[in-house]
């Protein structure tokens, strides 16, 4: 399927419409950003290794009967998808306590979270993308709640898949982020899933070989996500 014309740029990904209205391709950039976008960077070959690493993720969810909006790769970094009605919600489970929430609760990083937790926050980048409740999302009409509970269904089964998926390749599975749109009134799994949009640490070193490479200055960032997909079995 053809792409047609740039529907929307966003921080890493630029989304275009095709000759189908049901679908869209996603074009995977080099851009790389964090801190709500104010440090870029460009970094050679992100863009092909997150498509990449994003379609077998996505494959391994739909062989576990996860619904995802991911069709096929169309090139080293073009994916065509299903157009789906974004819920404008982010879905996060944390298996291992890091990042934001040692920020607010004022954790020691590394603390094992069980039960994982879940939480929800709001997309809106001029608000720096508060965290909301269940009933937030519902009283201001964010999501209808059976298919709130079709996502946090969802976001959970995913962490049983991947955490296991990770672990074979001796990976821990910190935490992770992801969003659902509507397919036909389906909950749909969008998005992207790669290393820009979760944790992954070393099992024995604990070294982080995922975005906080890039946030914290550690360099080495790609070769890190590339590292990671091959322990799990992605061909670059
Ligand atoms: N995350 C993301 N996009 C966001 C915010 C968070 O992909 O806009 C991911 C992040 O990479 C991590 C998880 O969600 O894997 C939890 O992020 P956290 O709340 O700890 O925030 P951060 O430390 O990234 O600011």
């Amino acid at each position: 399927m053809e792409k047609r014309e740039l529907l929307y740029s966003g921080k890493a990904k630029s989304v275009y419409t095709t000759d189908d209205p049901d679908y869209m391709v996603l074009e995977f950039r080099n851009d790389t950003s964090a801190f709500d976008g104010k440090k870029v960077e460009q970094l050679d070959r992100k863009g092909m290794v997150n498509n990449k690493f994003n379609a077998f993720i996505m494959s391994q969810l739909a062989a576990a009967g996860i619904p995802t909006h991911f069709e096929r790769q169309l090139s080293d970094i073009e994916s065509l998808v299903k157009r789906l009605d974004m819920i404008p919600l982010e879905c996060v489970v944390r298996n291992i306590a890091a990042g934001s929430l040692c920020r607010r609760l004022g954790v020691e990083e590394g603390i094992d979270l069980l039960p994982p937790t879940f939480e929800l926050f709001l997309k809106n980048d001029a608000l720096g993308d508060p965290m909301v409740n269940e009933y937030h999302a519902r009283s201001f009409g964010w999501v209808e709640e059976k298919d709130l509970e079709r996502m946090k269904e969802l976001t959970f089964r995913v962490n049983d898949v991947l955490k296991q998926l990770f672990l074979d390749g001796g990976l821990l599975l910190v935490d992770y982020k992801l969003e659902f749109g509507l397919f036909r009134g389906e909950v749909v799994l969008g998005d992207e899933f790669s290393p820009d949009g979760c944790r992954l640490w070393d099992k024995d070193s604990r070294e982080k070989l995922d975005k906080d490479r890039f946030r914290q200055g550690l360099g080495g960032v790609v070769e890190a996500y590339e590292e990671v997909g091959r322990r799990i079995g992605v061909q670059f």
